[in-house]
């Protein structure tokens, strides 16, 4: 799995995960292109890299083609929150069908590796439980989610038909719920929702009653997993669950949330969001199975505690009172977790 100075592209590379991703590509001796137009993502999330000499920045929107040598693409570019992909939901389907054609348009010339970003949200409104990849999904095309569920199922389907079409080297990774370090404070996602209304005393919104349920990977378990992915032989296309299985309704996410924020923030219920899914839980024992035994090491408790001393450096409310638990590294057969760098390193042990 160690890379010698390959040249890899991370659309979407300033992001939430592209920023951690591209944080361990550089720690692993790659020459990394991150490629951002900044609609989501920003320079303070890499910020850390920009002096590297294996770290490059483009801004470019990926809708638009692109034209650069490389041996490794990993696909990210899209925002990912309902609120955000809701903003202009015309643009994020170009983003997903216009940017997987460009990105797979740049494999086919290059015959770079390429490994898709898809998501969870293929699954829609699942009637399946736990979701398995052979499941096909339950989406309403014509809803408020389609623009990103319809346009990941769409990029899903091309880069499936180039890989048949054209042979390119294509590993499709369905990404379930990811919280961590450097999510946007404002995005609407439930983690960092709570995690900020915990800490500045206002009101946890919780929409329906609070008894739907999310899965919650966190940041470095879902790094690693797309790293082995990406280096597992030609022909392990996927599409592969990648997520952690410890699914919790969001009023327990909400009570968790208050309990290490030590918050005394109330519970507020609002109404549910349209095609907002009731359950979500991946079944993850293909990837297992095919990235080394590898499965998701941090506990929940473990990674909202450092998403919490993140967002208190983040919004300006000083560090916490205690230190925030070293990551797990006994569950699982993953390699260690690395602490990352960045504001959130100033806390960790
Ligand atoms: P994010 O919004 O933090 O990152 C997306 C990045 O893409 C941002 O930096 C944004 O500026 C950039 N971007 C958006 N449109 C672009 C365009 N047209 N051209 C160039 N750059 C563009 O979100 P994230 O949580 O880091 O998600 C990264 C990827 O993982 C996305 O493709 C998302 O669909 C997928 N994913 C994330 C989750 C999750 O829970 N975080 C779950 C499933 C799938
Ligand atoms: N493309 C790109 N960079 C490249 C090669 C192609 O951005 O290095 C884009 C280009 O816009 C093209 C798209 O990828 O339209 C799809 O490329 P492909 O070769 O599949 O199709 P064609 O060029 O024949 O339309
Ligand atoms: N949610 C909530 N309060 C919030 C934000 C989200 O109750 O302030 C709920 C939302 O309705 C959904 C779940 O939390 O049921 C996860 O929402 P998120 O937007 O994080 O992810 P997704 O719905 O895309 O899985």
């Amino acid at each position: 799995m160690s890379g010698v100075n390959k040249r890899v592209l991370v659309t979407g590379g300033a992001g939430f995960i592209g920023s951690h991703l591209c944080e361990r590509l550089v720690e692993r001796g790659e020459d990394v292109l991150c490629v951002d137009n900044y609609f989501t993502g920003s320079r303070a999330n890499i910020a850390a890299l920009l002096g590297d000499p294996g770290f490059e920045v483009l801004r470019h929107d990926i809708t638009f083609p692109l034209y650069v040598e490389v041996d490794r693409i990993f696909n990210l570019a899209c925002p990912a929150s309902p609120v955000h992909y809701q903003h202009d939901p015309v643009q994020t389907t170009k983003t997903s069908v216009h940017g997987a054609i460009n990105a797979l348009g740049l494999a086919k010339r290059t015959k770079a590796r390429i490994l898709q970003a898809s998501t969870s949200e293929v699954y829609g409104d699942p009637v399946e439980h736990p979701q398995r990849e052979m499941y096909w999904g339950n989406v309403n095309p014509i809803g408020l989610r389609a623009c990103y569920d319809e346009g990941k199922r769409c990029a899903e389907t091309l880069f499936f038909d180039y890989h048949r079409q054209h042979g390119l080297d294509i590993k499709v990774a369905r990404i379930f719920n990811t919280y961590g370090p450097r999510m946007h404070p404002s995005d609407g996602r439930v983690v960092s929702n709570f995690v900020v209304q915990a800490l500045r005393g206002e009101p946890i919104t919780i929409y329906g009653e609070g008894s739907q349920t999310r899965s919650f990977c966190y940041v470095d378990d879902l790094v690693e997993a797309l790293l082995r992915f990406m280096e597992t032989p030609v022909g392990e296309c996927g599409p592969l669950n990648l997520g952690n299985p410890a699914e919790f309704t969001i009023r327990e996410l909400a009570e968790l949330v208050l309990r290490l924020t030590d918050s005394r923030s109330r519970l507020e219920f609002r109404p549910l969001p349209s095609d907002d899914p009731r359950q979500r839980c991946p079944d993850i024992r293909r990837a297992t199975g095919l990235l080394d035994g590898w499965v998701p090491v941090t506990p929940l408790e473990e990674g909202l505690a450092r998403t919490i001393a993140y967002f208190r450096i983040a919004l300006g409310l000083g560090p916490a009172r205690t230190l925030v638990p070293a990551p797990s590294r006994s569950a699982g057969r993953a390699s260690p977790q690395r602490p990352s760098r960045g504001v959130e390193g100033a806390l960790s042990p």
